[in-house]
């Protein structure tokens, strides 16, 4: 006999619970307190737990310089304003990726030019990138969504051959690779978010490697001034502005600096539970009808991973509709659900109509692209079948057999799904 849906009153699936992220650490607690009791809540220079992190950014990615920043927007804001953008210059950058990577683009005074994603690696198109490269455009950003690495070695010809800059959003792949790079060390500069679900979480904040000096100096004036300006600006032209800076404070808590320093350490043991976890649910993913496993190359190594976002395929389950879908998974105690950012062209920022209404004064609206929906309309078709399953870490593999089984057992309940719909549809 068939085991009974829990839509249907049948036990679910699952019975092991999720953990939180990030885990809890008492040498992050005992650390924090002994901070507070010396006062050491804030720093001026390169120092304390903030200098540290910088550090272990510097050496994971083999390069000369990272700086540690109060988020991981700000790290990109200074990423682009570091890349010398100028009125009027534009940026190519993904529709389908979280709204950081592109809205501070306007903040640098910029125009983002959103393009479309590959299908299977749902990073930007590097073949669209290419033919929307006019004189204006200064820079690319691309984002290694979910944690799948972009084609690199694509991105970065079509840069080297327009002489573009090129802004690694690195917020989903921390420790991810792409033909045995490490992510964030390929293009001129490379973003990580260290916001609390990440896999290297201060609780908020955020940190941008450079192997460029000149990135490092720009991008170090933007959001810092003084001490800290004056111990990491060498060069002349730009030392002159250390007293100042550009006036933006984007220094990071030394209390997030205690805890991304605590789960950097564990990054290694993270990917490789990540790894083996994730890749056991891939394959039962692959083998259940109606939903296919997100795509992972064989050019690239997943690192933390930031989600698992499976595709639904209603075809194969004669036409079931989504929502159904997902209560009944749901029902069986797997945490699914449609992952939360719709393509960014379709957002009224995006869209030319509300170009004189918009809040900010940004770049000119004349060389602002509208959008309208179908422009883009891989990201949109990914948008619209796209689910959203957690990450295990420290999980027992128990969990992930669990949730194989209540994908299995919601597809081989199939029949009573379609009466479900029935009698709603009937009322
Ligand atoms: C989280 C995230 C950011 C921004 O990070 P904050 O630290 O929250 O400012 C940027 N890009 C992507 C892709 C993200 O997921």
């Amino acid at each position: 006999m068939k085991p009974r849906l829990a839509l249907c009153g049948g036990p679910p699936a699952v019975d092991v619970a999720l953990q939180s992220w990030p885990p809890y650490d008492a040498r992050i607690a005992a650390e924090v307190d002994r901070m507070l009791q010396s006062a050491e809540v804030s720093y001026y220079g390169e120092e304390g737990h903030v200098a540290v992190l910088e550090e272990k950014f510097e050496r994971y990615h083999s390069v000369r310089y990272a700086l540690a920043t109060s988020s991981g927007t700000a790290a990109l804001h200074s990423a682009f304003v570091a890349c010398g953008l100028r009125p009027g210059d534009e940026v190519i950058a993904p529709t389908h990726t979280f709204l950081a990577t592109v809205m501070p683009v306007f903040a640098a005074d910029a125009t983002p030019v959103l393009v479309d994603c590959e299908s299977d690696t749902e990073g930007i198109d590097p073949g669209l990138v290419e033919k929307a490269v006019t004189e204006r455009t200064k820079a690319i950003v691309v984002t290694h969504l979910w944690g799948h690495p972009v084609d690199m070695d694509a991105i970065m010809a079509i840069a080297r051959s327009h002489g573009l800059k090129v802004v690694e959003d690195c917020s989903h792949a921390h420790g991810a690779t792409h033909r045995g790079r490490v992510v964030g060390s390929i293009g001129d500069v490379g973003c990580f978010s260290l916001q609390g679900k990440k896999a290297v979480s201060g609780g908020q904040g955020g940190i941008l490697v450079t192997d460029d000096e000149d990135i490092y100096e720009r991008a170090l004036l933007l959001g810092h001034f003084r001490v800290r300006a004056e111990q990491g600006v060498r060069s002349p032209g730009m030392r002159q502005f250390a007293d100042t800076g550009w006036g933006l404070n984007y220094r990071m808590h030394p209390f997030s600096a205690v805890m991304a320093n605590a789960t950097f350490d564990r990054l290694d043991e993270v990917v490789e539970r990540r790894r083996e976890r994730h890749g056991r649910l891939l394959e039962l993913l692959r083998v259940a009808p109606g939903v296919d496993e997100p795509h992972v190359g064989p050019e690239v190594t997943m690192g933390a991973w930031y989600g698992i976002k499976p595709r639904y395929r209603p075809e194969e389950l004669d036409g079931l509709p989504i929502d159904l879908y997902i209560e009944a998974l749901r029902a069986e105690g797997v945490k699914i659900g449609r992952p939360g950012s719709a393509p960014l062209h379709l957002s009224p920022m995006f869209n030319g109509a509300s170009a004189e209404r918009m809040p900010f004064a940004g770049s000119p609206p004349e060389g602002r692209r509208a959008y309208l929906p179908g422009d883009l309309p891989v990201s949109e078709s990914i948008h619209d079948c796209a689910l959203s399953l957690p990450t295990f870490t420290y999980e027992p593999l128990e969990i992930v057999e669990q949730y194989g089984e209540a994908f299995a057992k919601v597809a081989d309940g199939l029949d009573d799904l379609q009466r479900i719909a029935k009698e709603r549809a009937h009322g």
